[in-house]
């Protein structure tokens, strides 16, 4: 299992919570004695156009700073997607995030969409033919959403539910229930936990979706899976969170 980072994600590129000090170095922290780190480059405009409109590409360029660090994010993710075809799980630990980055427009903390540039790219090489995102942030990605609507390659999945057991007994069933898919990528939000927002999973759980994710990858996919980061906001456990999950989802 890799971890894909940049130094450049400690970068406070804004006031709000994904881009607030300290949140990266909590997770790096969590993560650099067990997993090997790898470094991204930037993803370039034409694989950003893939997703997103050029008016929108060119509203994130007028912030110098968002645009640098915003296409780092996006050349992580993929980077993980290119090492999952490879037969080498990833996971993006990056931000900004994205699943709220729709073709021509965006919110919630995010600005080009992640998981759906790299998803893309992969499709448009001819490396996949289908894939699944699994998305278990506590919001729903309508970036990811729109980006995919009436697609016919790319299923997104958001299990949603107010109480523990029915959430995650939805989630594994959504995944038990697909018959085929070339990969899976995951959209891993934190923000569900007991301790942050959403104030509803246990750190164990996180275990155990990153292992169903895993056991779809190997049922369906030949292995092939890779995550990124999205919300998780309480830095005190948000590095327990995301170890917990790729012990999962790792080999
Ligand atoms: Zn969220």
């Amino acid at each position: 299992m890799k971890v894909i980072f940049h130094e450049r994600f400690y970068e406070v590129y804004t006031h709000d919570p994904a881009a607030a000090p300290g949140r990266m170095e909590a997770m790096v922290k969590a993560l650099e004695n067990e997993f090997e780190f790898v470094e991204p480059t930037p993803a370039s405009d034409r694989d950003i156009e893939r997703v997103h409109g050029r008016q929108h590409l060119q509203s994130v360029k007028e912030d110098g700073l968002i645009y640098k660090v915003g296409r780092l994010a996006a050349g992580g993710a993929i980077l993980a997607g290119e090492l999952a075809c490879q037969g080498q799980p990833a996971f993006g630990l990056i931000r900004p995030p994205g699943h709220h980055a729709s073709p021509h427009s965006c919110w919630g903390f995010c600005y080009f969409n992640n998981v759906a540039v790299a998803v893309k790219k992969l499709l448009s090489a001819g490396k996949i033919k289908s894939a699944l995102i699994l998305d278990f942030d506590l919001h729903f990605g309508d970036g990811t959403a729109n980006t995919f609507a009436g697609s016919q390659e790319v299923t997104y999945v958001h299990p949603s539910g107010g109480h523990r057991a029915p959430y995650l007994k939805d989630l594994q069933g959504r995944l038990e229930s697909e018959k085929t898919c070339d990969l899976i990528a995951v959209s891993a939000g934190f923000d569900r936990h007991e301790d942050d927002w959403g104030g509803l999973l246990k750190t164990e759980d996180y275990n155990a979706i990153g292992q169903w994710a895993k056991e779809f990858s190997f049922r369906l996919c030949q292995g092939r899976r890779f995550g990124v980061l999205e919300g998780g906001y309480n830095h005190a456990v948000l590095g327990i969170n995301v170890k917990t999950f790729l012990q999962g989802f790792s080999d």
